[in-house]
């Protein structure tokens, strides 16, 4: 090629070697995001070879960033929002406040000044988006009330950090007596009023910027955005119905970062939000999923770009220190609010492992940090080497609390009191998590996975000739309606051995696969057929190879709908036989 591309090199080397080292990662049964990181480190500027564009690469995964907050918005309506705001902004602050402590300390032992201390302490306090959403949906918790608390409490370290990186300049130049504010806002009202802004007076622009941004989305926003779509939906162009999706996505999260000065992140959360009310919110998401996981994976392999592995040998003592902060430290804080807060068990773990883990801002505060001179170069390789061991660290985290819990369970009960004072949704689900259903007691049983289009109709016809069966479903919209019939109902993903496990898949009879993502379906049905060789397995397909794929794996009939669908049109096409007189 004639000339220099960095965009497309940046994009096409990040994507080919995520995707090669993804596969090698799953090959080897590690989740695909250290596969990621790993291709970061080999095209960061740290090991010989290609070497991406440094600024580009987190610029494109902020594209990823925003698409993933938007899709967790369509998800989010304002009610869950407020319904966690009890647990979420204590718990919040509480954990920003006791992290930002310990990263204090830990700067104090390594002779920084307390300026730095805090800036290092803030950046230890707040998690990764990317990496807390992606850990809640691979494991289908963004919409069950731990997830939403979770979801809660990452918008709230949002908002704190928004404040803290217009603060952190300010106290710094008025510590130097500079007295400059990074705000344009208030250096314009210094300069055109000769008005200085002190702490307070900046604290206030702010909160009053992110509160006329709150108010125009749920005032203009609220209405402007569901018609702008619907419109578009109107046109019957599936390309423009997309094209509108990310518009609005991407030039709201711009927008309100431009205008308000909140965070491209929380821009397109409240976008999504306020879409959620919508019935084209599920197509909204449909349309832009492709991209948000594109570029989600682009933001794994910019942080490891930056990461220097030098480090690891050079202050191994600060790492450990730091790492323990991000992953112990925080992870305590976490457990015991959310406890405190009289949630379960199973929850404060879900949030304790979600929140173990540091990412975007903290390399923000890192710049910034490093930028005014409050923290050493060496502060900003910390928080790099802390961010990428404990996004590394976090599967296992995940995993290590599933070990844990009925341990923990046994030990600090395992159900929250039902008069908790501060309880912060009425919903009666919200303290029966995913995962804390007992295991069946059916045996000869039949398994259904999937209660929507086509398991319903199959669970009506097995209650109605009384077979014994229970229902793996992850979408709590069914809940009610099976418990109503008097169903069994396990809630998890069909996928995962633990929920199969208790589904007493061993001493099942017959195992029916409702669910249409042949992957998903396929994983059940290896699981299947591995502990029962006599099981009989059903599943469902939509094409040709589906029902190769899922054959291969082991399940004994697999029924494709397009087929079925074109043999009922054959029949009613067929001329009716004469009644016999
Ligand atoms: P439908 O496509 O309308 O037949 O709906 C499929 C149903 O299966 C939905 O209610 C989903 O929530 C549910 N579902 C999809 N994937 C899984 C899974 N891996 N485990 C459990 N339930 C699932």
């Amino acid at each position: 090629m004639p000339h220099d591309t960095p965009l497309i090199s940046t994009i096409v080397g990040g994507l080919v070697l995520a995707f090669i080292f993804g596969a090698l990662a799953h090959r080897l049964r590690l989740p695909p995001l250290v596969g990621y990181l790993f291709a970061g480190i080999l095209v960061g500027p740290h090991t010989p070879g290609f070497v991406a564009d440094q600024s580009l690469a987190p610029e494109l995964a902020e594209i990823g960033v925003i698409l993933l907050m938007f899709g967790v918005g369509l998800h989010f309506s304002l009610k869950d929002l407020l319904s966690v705001r009890g647990i979420a902004v204590p718990g919040a602050l509480a954990q920003i406040g006791l992290a930002t402590l310990m990263g204090l300390a830990l700067a104090s032992l390594l002779g920084w000044p307390v300026g730095g201390g805090l800036v290092f302490g803030l950046a230890l306090s707040v998690a990764s988006t990317v990496v807390l959403l992606k850990a809640l949906q691979e494991r289908r918790l963004v919409e069950t009330e731990r997830g939403k608390v979770a979801v809660g409490w990452l918008i709230v370290e949002d908002l704190a950090m928004v404040l803290a990186l217009v603060l952190i300049p300010a106290a710094a130049s008025i510590a130097d007596g500079t007295s400059q504010s990074s705000d344009p806002l208030a250096a314009l009202i210094s300069s055109k009023l000769g008005l200085e802004l002190g702490i307070g007076g900046i604290i206030g622009l702010t909160l009053l910027k992110v509160a006329a941004f709150v108010a125009l989305m749920l005032v203009v926003g609220r209405r402007v955005i569901p018609w702008l779509l619907h419109w578009i939906a109107h046109t019957g162009s599936r390309e423009l119905f997309r094209l509108g999706v990310l518009a609005i996505a991407l030039g709201v999260a711009m927008g309100s970062a431009k205008l308000f000065g909140v965070s491209l992140a929380l821009g397109a959360f409240f976008a999504g939000m306020i879409l959620s009310e919508s019935e084209l919110s599920h197509r909204a998401a449909q349309e832009s999923l492709p991209l948000r996981d594109a570029f989600a994976v682009l933001f794994f392999v910019s942080v490891g770009m930056l990461f220097d592995p030098a480090i690891l040998i050079e202050s191994p003592l600060p790492v450990i220190g730091t790492v323990f902060i991000i992953t112990v430290g925080k992870s305590l804080v976490a457990f015991f609010v959310v406890l405190a807060f009289r949630h379960s068990v199973g929850t404060a773990l879900t949030i304790s492992a979600s929140l173990a883990q540091i990412g975007e801002f903290s390399f923000i505060l890192a710049e910034l940090g490093v930028g005014l001179k409050l923290i050493p170069a060496e502060g900003r390789d910390l928080i790099l080497a802390g961010a990428i061991l404990s996004i590394l660290l976090n599967p296992a985290i995940f995993a290590l609390c599933e070990t844990i819990r009925p341990g923990l369970e046994a030990r600090f009960g395992r159900k929250p009191a039902p008069t908790a004072p501060q309880a912060s949704t009425a919903d009666p689900r919200a303290e029966e998590p995913l995962s804390e259903a007992p295991p069946t007691r059916l045996t000869d049983h039949i398994i259904l996975v999937g209660y929507g289009r086509v398991g319903s109709l199959v669970g009506q016809d097995l209650l109605a000739s009384g077979q014994p069966f229970l229902v793996i479903e992850d979408n709590d919209s069914h809940a009610d309606a099976l418990k109503a019939a008097g169903v069994e109902l396990i809630r998890g993903n069909a996928a995962s051995p633990a929920v199969l496990e208790r589904a007493n898949l061993a001493g099942a009879r017959s195992l029916v696969i409702a669910i249409p993502d042949p992957f998903e379906a396929g994983q059940a049905i290896a699981q299947g057929r591995k502990l029962t060789p006599a099981l009989t397995i059903i599943a469902r397909a939509h094409s040709d190879a589906e029902v190769e794929h899922l054959t291969r794996l082991g399940a004994d009939m697999v029924i494709m709908g397009e087929r079925q669908i074109a043999l009922e049109m054959i029949a009613a096409l067929k001329p009716q036989p004469a009644p016999a007189l």
